[in-house]
């Protein structure tokens, strides 16, 4: 189970009903933060959903609209005793980009962690062993007008248990429960592997960021078969494509058109523009090419679940 909540879906400055944009991801009780503009606290307050309880704040790139909430953030959290380490990832550069932040925050009792994904993503797990064995987060690079990148985050699914399999090796029912999960059993100096007992892997779920990007190959094919596609959508009018690619960014009708050609299940837009008022407006441009298309707006959550 997944539970992503948007936090906020301004593009360069907030708006008094419209924070800067920011995703939260929640699963299994950790939590990935993506992007953090200035009042993403609030925002996340509003929501209803701990930020401060953050383990991972993936950034997309270093623009201030992104970024100038961390120092504010990792403050709240020393004043609220944080204890466990906070993991920052973002593309290249993130030493250099998070020396003033970090300088800013001060003295933190906690652990600051700075990663930068390797290439095909991290097993979260090796990250944090709370991280349920088959989550992941990759990375794959967009095009802004700085070095930037989107986000992956995949839940995988393993096969149905046969316990007649595990029956037949003997292992013992106490155990059965870890290879359900996709973890080897160790007992009597034997090790049974889950691909032993589980039938072939099941469809797990895939919620894909885009960050700030231009309409780019990278971004259509990590959304491919995304059940959750959110993706800027800064300009709303057809016609400013130009505008769009000149600013590294896109139309309604090029995120719409891309969430298809990806075959994404879900798409929801943010990053808005201050020249849009109401997201709406422009709603129709996104869902000629993609009828479900939702304008994001602040605090719009949904859980997402495995397919029985
Ligand atoms: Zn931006
Ligand atoms: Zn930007």
């Amino acid at each position: 189970m997944i539970d992503v909540t948007l936090l906020g879906v301004s593009a360069l400055a907030p708006l008094p009903d419209r924070a800067l944009t920011a995703v939260m991801l929640a699963c299994a009780g950790r939590r990935i933060l993506f992007d953090c503009g200035e009042g993403t606290q609030s925002a996340a307050r509003k929501a209803g959903v701990n930020a401060l309880g953050a383990d991972i704040i993936a950034l997309t790139h270093y623009h201030g609209d992104h970024t100038f909430g961390l120092p504010g953030l990792m403050q709240t959290m020393l004043s609220m005793n944080r204890a466990q380490p906070l993991t920052l990832v973002g593309p290249a550069g993130l030493r250099e980009a998070m020396a003033p932040i970090l300088a800013l925050a001060g003295n933190l009792p906690y652990d600051v962690r700075l990663l930068e994904l390797p290439t095909g993503g991290l097993r979260l797990r090796d990250v944090d062993p709370r991280w349920p064995e088959a989550a992941r987060l990759a990375a794959f690079p967009t095009e802004h007008r700085v070095v930037s990148q989107g986000y992956a985050f995949t839940l995988g699914r393993a096969g149905k248990f046969m316990p007649e399999r595990a029956k037949a090796l003997g292992v013992p029912v106490r155990l059965w429960s870890l290879l359900q999960k996709g973890e080897p059993a160790l007992f009597d100096g034997r090790v049974v592997r889950p691909e032993e007992v589980l039938g072939p892997p099941r469809r797990g779920l895939k919620v894909v960021f885009s960050g700030d990007t231009a309409a780019c190959p990278a971004l259509e094919a990590a959304a491919r078969d995304a059940d959750l596609f959110i993706c800027e959508g800064t300009y709303g009018e057809n016609g400013q494509e130009a505008l769009a690619l000149d600013h590294g960014h896109m139309t309604f009708a090029q995120a719409g058109k891309l969430a298809a050609a990806a075959n994404a299940r879900r798409l929801w837009l943010c990053h808005y523009s201050q020249m849009i008022q109401d997201p709406e407006e422009y709603a129709a441009n996104a869902r000629a090419f993609f009828p479900e298309a939702v304008c994001g707006q602040d605090g719009m959550a949904m859980t997402l679940k495995f397919e029985e």
